[in-house]
């Protein structure tokens, strides 16, 4: 076990990194964190910024040698970066396991390879694989095989020409090709699972997105005590195949009725920022956890919750970019009193960019909604969740 006064480190400094020192924090570690940003909001908290690029070995060997143990909050870091560390110290996801969730076409072989329910697919790696793929991809979504989120790179084809334009479009990158389906909801598992094994899943969450980005999660979801468990089941199976320790977070679709895994997040998850504020232990203080060989603490939930995120578009007038810029009036949430507000402490607020969320807490899950919904309109989210 890795016990409190010793040094955790954290590559990637965005809001997950943040919780996750914060969270460390509390437990008596310190934090070093790596990021190139120098308004990383994780190293505003930590002990020490390490303003490096994820490849720079001078900033890793520094980083290896203060710290006892290293996670990350960013899939994107690059594999070879976990694989270099690992030889002088602990790191928790593994390279093997965070290079099958930052690559698409890694993470949907590895789903078909496990026979894990997903949306039919294909790779693209060139325009012959487009004019050869099934015809019951049409329509479908385009997705690039690394560096979306929050629905960028993507493109919904209606056909093969929109598809090959599309490709194009994207400069030829490596990209799969995914049926649409017609979405019943979208559930989301967060989980995690320690160095023998054992594993920890928080209650299912149910998502909706807005533009591409989550906007809204409530839970537990509304959905049958079946599919809880069988979500749970398969976000289990996929932690265990990937030998993964720490913090593990699984997207699915509902569709008629079943699941189908949409993806992996090596990492702790915006789905699950519920968890601070609705669990006995958070899913940020279940990463420092399994990170440090701890015992995994309980992920119930004590109330029911409904989550909002908040985007930086409300930081200008009418929500349009390019109005006059102003601190949101959070005067409305605070006089809230089951509602816990979150702010990220950006430096800067762009349309789309996550700055902030808040919950709502209450005894059913039909009173977190209706009373966060009214806070989120209060706030100035104007179209329908
Ligand atoms: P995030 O970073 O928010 O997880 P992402 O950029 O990684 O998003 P996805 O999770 O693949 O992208 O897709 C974003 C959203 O687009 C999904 O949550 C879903 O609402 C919609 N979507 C994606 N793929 C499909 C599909 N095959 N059929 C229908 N809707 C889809
Ligand atoms: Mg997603």
């Amino acid at each position: 076990m890795i016990l409190p006064p010793a040094t955790l480190g954290m590559l990637g400094g965005g809001q997950l990194g943040r919780f996750f020192v914060a969270a460390a924090h509390e437990m008596g570690y310190r934090v070093w964190v790596l990021d190139p940003d120098p308004h990383s909001p994780a190293a505003l908290l930590a002990d020490r910024h390490l303003r490096a690029a994820y490849d720079d070995h001078a900033a890793l060997d520094q980083l290896a040698q203060a710290c006892a143990a290293i996670s990350t909050e960013f899939e994107n870091v690059p594999a070879g970066t976990l694989d270099y560390l690992a030889k002088f110290v602990v790191v928790h996801p593994s390279a093997a396991a965070v290079s099958v969730c930052q690559n698409r076409i890694a993470e949907k072989d590895f789903l078909r390879d496990n026979r894990l329910p997903h949306a039919r697919c294909a790779t693209v790696l060139d325009e012959q694989q487009l004019r050869q793929a099934s015809d019951e991809l049409f329509p479908g979504i385009l997705k690039v095989a690394r560096f979306g989120y929050d629905g960028k790179g993507q493109a919904v084809v209606a056909d093969r020409p929109q598809a090959i334009a599309a490709f194009q479009h994207f400069k030829g990158e490596s990209c799969v090709l995914e049926q649409q389906l017609r979405l019943d909801s979208e559930v989301s598992v967060v989980l995690a699972r320690d160095q023998a094994g054992a594993v920890r899943c928080f209650p299912v969450a149910e998502n909706s997105h807005r533009r591409g980005i989550l906007d809204v999660s409530l839970v537990p979801a509304r959905t049958t005590a079946a599919l809880h468990a069988r979500a749970a089941g398969l976000a289990t199976t996929i932690a265990e195949r990937l030998a993964y320790i720490g913090t593990l977070a699984v997207e699915f679709f509902v569709v008629d009725g079943e699941l189908l895994i949409n993806e992996m997040a090596p990492r702790p998850h915006n789905s699950g920022h519920y968890t601070l504020d609705a669990c006995i232990t958070s899913q940020f203080e279940q990463q420092v956890r399994a990170l440090c060989g701890l015992p995994l603490g309980d992920p119930r939930a004590h109330s029911a919750a409904a989550m909002v995120n908040l985007l930086g578009d409300l930081w200008y007038a009418n929500g349009v970019a390019g109005q006059h810029y102003r601190e949101p009036d959070w005067s409305s949430l605070y006089a809230c009193p089951g509602l816990k507000l979150h702010l990220y402490g950006k430096h800067h607020a762009r349309p789309g960019r996550k700055m902030g969320h808040f919950t709502v807490l209450a005894g059913d899950l039909e009173s977190a909604r209706d009373i966060a919904l009214a806070a989120r309109a209060a706030i100035g989210i104007s179209d329908a969740p």
